[in-house]
This record gives structure tokens, sequence and C-alpha cells, in this order.
């Protein structure tokens, strides 16, 4: 799939839609979901043009996926969600349940939360 650069996480990114920032550095980006699912959901995005965590784990360079993967652990520890645990999720594609073509990970922490997947 092509990269969409009108979709709204690129928008964020380009300052053109607001958001509620945690984190910031060279190479990502976290702000709180506008939708929040847990008492901490937040979402984590490279600041590079990456479809899906598919399209980020084969094409991105070393440096941003080690920047990436650290800043992600970093922004739980910094919300204190590794003190009771959490969870980091990547929808990817139509079966994931991917709706924003931009790659994200979700961190939720603040509540016993549940099964790992939804029955079928
Ligand atoms: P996905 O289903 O693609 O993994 O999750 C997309 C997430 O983006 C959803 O949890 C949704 O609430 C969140 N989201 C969609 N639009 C916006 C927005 O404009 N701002 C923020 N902060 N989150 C958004």
């Amino acid at each position: 799939m092509a990269y969409d650069p009108n979709n709204v996480f690129a928008k964020i990114l380009r300052g053109e839609i607001p958001c509620k920032k945690v984190y910031e550095d060279e190479h990502v980006l976290a702000f709180h979901d506008i939708n929040p699912q847990a008492p901490i959901h937040v979402l984590v995005i490279p600041k590079g043009a990456y479809v899906s965590w598919d399209d980020f784990s084969a094409t991105a360079s070393d440096d941003e996926i080690a920047c990436f993967v650290r800043a992600a652990g970093k922004i739980a520890r910094d919300l204190g969600a590794d003190k009771k645990g959490y969870r980091v999720l990547a929808n990817t594609g139509v079966d994931g349940g991917q709706e924003v073509p931009h790659f994200h990970l979700h961190i939720f922490a603040g509540r016993p939360l549940g099964r790992m997947v939804a029955k079928a």
C-alpha cells in the first residue's frame, strides 16, 4: 500500500491537527489517543512515512527502529506503566483492524487489560 500523506497522523506530524504530546525526539512522536480505551492510552509513531508495522519493520533504518523501540519503552516507564504492567499493540492491515495508515504503536495501561485477542 502506498503511503497517504493526508492520513490523520501525517497531519499531526505537520502540525495541521493538534495533539496532546507526551514525547518527541528526532525520529518519534507520541501523544494521547483521542478516544482512549484505557486510563493510559498513548500512540507512538515514527516521523518517517511508514504505512504499517509491516512497512516499518521491513524498510525503516536500523537507527529509526532502535530509536522507536527505545522511545516506546521510555514513554511507558515515564508514564509509570511499568509498575503494574501494560500492553503494546500494533494493529496491522485489514484483519489487524488498522484504521490509520501511518504506523503506530498503542500503549495501554492503568487497569487490567483482559484477554489478549477478542473472541471470534
Ligand atoms: P488503529 O485502529 O489504526 O490501530 O488505531 C488508530 C487510533 O488512532 C484509534 O485508537 C483512534 O482513536 C486514534 N485516532 C484517530 N484519529 C485521531 C486524532 O485525530 N488524534 C488522536 N490523538 N488520535 C486519533
